[in-house]
């Protein structure tokens, strides 16, 4: 029953966070009518003024688009749900610090659904979990209206791999795992993100093996970033840019495999990369399997922010200005470029080390949130780049935003102390920008560097 061969499907979307308001609006975008629906009030009475909190880049637009061409609405009421042919859940999946599973977004998300499923409709679930969640927790609360899973409606794990800083352009390139309860339910996801979204599908022979490759995907990440910031601690130890040693090693000869190895930095922050790994290692545990490659890679990345705020205490003592004289400007807060996203941001740990040891630390982001930023870093932060940087003693770039651009780095230098410290906590520039920085009369030091 569950086909979806029609052209005009309509789509619900519960849980309008990061996930669910770019998938939304995408497909919203796309000509598909889509009903958004979240328990934040504040969050629905915002979007549906067609405005967006959600400093994604191009995401604000496509929410005005949407509303103003009729093709998204918003509502906190899940009876909308019952009108749409699919049902999508991006709701969040915290985890406590020993990586067990937060469930309650979902078992409340999935009740209610439940409630107002009919037959004939398809529910894809986008939430990452341990792998046996959709089967386990899910699928028993979306049957307590009295339908069955499989026979009266479809189920399909589908999980996102888009990243934050880029979701939008992503969410319509990257292929969609697909994994079914059933292989009508797959086949019926998988015609949804064809039709949908223009996007291809990876189909995986269970909904375990589709939760399974978000945890992999993740766990590759944490990891593959543990590697380029342990290699960066070495290189800089012995007197080698890393960034050049990971340049050439990941020119691979075509058909000798793929090697991409990812750039070092402040370390590894967000809603995801700082969790899943832990909730992979739960999963594993309870099994009695030890995944101490988590725990190492988590480790190394845990460790960047002390190893970047010792580069700037020792960088300023190299300059002859102790850090407990010093004023340094933070340029970049979020927890990676081109995101205003402080969720478990690196730069917290970099700052508080700093204040620890006595600097005067200005702050300035373009993207995140002033509130936000008085609220985490419990500081007022700089209305603009020349608030923060005049007078300062070190430049430190913890985020590189494509607006930072355009700053005029003379005029930066002219604004600071002599001889200002700039440190590239992005591996974000070339040999030939580090020589103009140099020229203007920055003394600079980067990751790997
Ligand atoms: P988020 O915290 O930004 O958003 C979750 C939304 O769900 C919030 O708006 C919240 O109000 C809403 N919500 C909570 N309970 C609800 C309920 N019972 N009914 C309806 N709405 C409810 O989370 P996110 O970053 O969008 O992530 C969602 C899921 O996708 C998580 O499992 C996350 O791990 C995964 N994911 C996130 C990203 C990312 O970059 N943020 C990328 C890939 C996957």
């Amino acid at each position: 029953r569950f086909l979806l061969d029609r052209e005009d499907i309509t789509v619900s979307v519960v849980g309008l966070g990061y996930v669910g308001s770019c998938v939304a609006v995408s497909l919203a975008d796309n000509g598909v009518d889509v009903v958004g629906v979240d328990v934040d009030a504040s969050l629905i009475e915002e979007m549906e003024a067609g405005r967006c909190r959600l400093k994604e880049p191009g995401l604000p637009e496509l929410v005005a688009k949407g509303r103003g061409s009729g093709r998204l609405r918003v509502t906190t009421d899940f009876a909308a749900i019952s009108d749409t042919d699919v049902v999508v859940i991006a709701v969040g999946t915290p985890v406590q610090e020993d990586g067990t599973l937060v469930g309650t977004q979902v078992e409340n998300a999935a009740t209610e659904i439940g409630l107002h499923l009919r037959a004939g409709q398809v529910v894809i679930f986008k939430s990452t979990v341990p792998p046996g969640t959709t089967r386990d927790l899910v699928a028993p609360l979306l049957e307590g209206g009295g339908l069955t899973c499989g026979e009266d409606f479809g189920l399909a794990f589908c999980p996102e791999r888009l990243s934050q800083g880029n979701a939008l352009a992503e969410i319509r390139r990257l292929p969609v795992v697909v994994g079914g309860w059933d292989e009508r339910s797959g086949a019926a996801a998988e015609r949804f993100w064809r039709a949908g979204l223009g996007v291809e599908t990876v189909p995986c022979s269970s909904i375990e093996a589709a939760e399974t490759v978000k945890l992999l995907n993740n766990w590759w990440i944490d990891h593959n970033i543990a590697l380029a910031n342990e290699l960066a601690r070495y290189c800089a130890a012995i007197g080698v840019d890393a960034m050049e040693v990971i340049a050439a090693t990941n020119e691979v000869p075509k058909g000798r495999g793929n090697i991409n190895v990812l750039s070092p930095g402040v370390g590894v922050g967000g809603s995801c990369l700082t969790k899943d790994p832990w909730m992979l290692w739960r999963s594993a545990r309870e099994r009695g399997v030890d995944l101490s490659t988590v725990v190492t890679a988590r480790e190394a990345n845990e460790a960047m922010p002390g190893y970047v705020a010792g580069l700037i205490v020792d960088g300023l003592a190299a300059l002859g200005t102790p850090a407990d004289r010093s004023r340094v400007a933070v340029l970049g807060l979020s927890f990676k470029n081109n995101t205003g996203d402080l969720r478990s941001t690196p730069t917290l740990p970099v700052v508080s080390a700093l204040r620890e040891a006595g600097a005067d630390v200005a702050l300035f982001d373009p993207l995140a949130d002033p509130d936000e930023i008085r609220k985490e870093f419990g500081v007022e932060p700089s209305s603009g780049v020349e608030g923060a940087a005049s007078g300062a003693d070190c430049l430190a770039v913890l985020a590189w935003h494509d607006e930072f651009a355009e700053l005029d780095m003379a005029a930066l230098r002219a604004l600071t102390a002599p001889g200002c410290l700039f440190l590239d906590g992005r591996a974000h520039f070339d040999e030939q920008t580090v020589e103009s920085l140099t020229g203007l009369g920055f003394t600079y030091r980067g990751i790997g560097r």
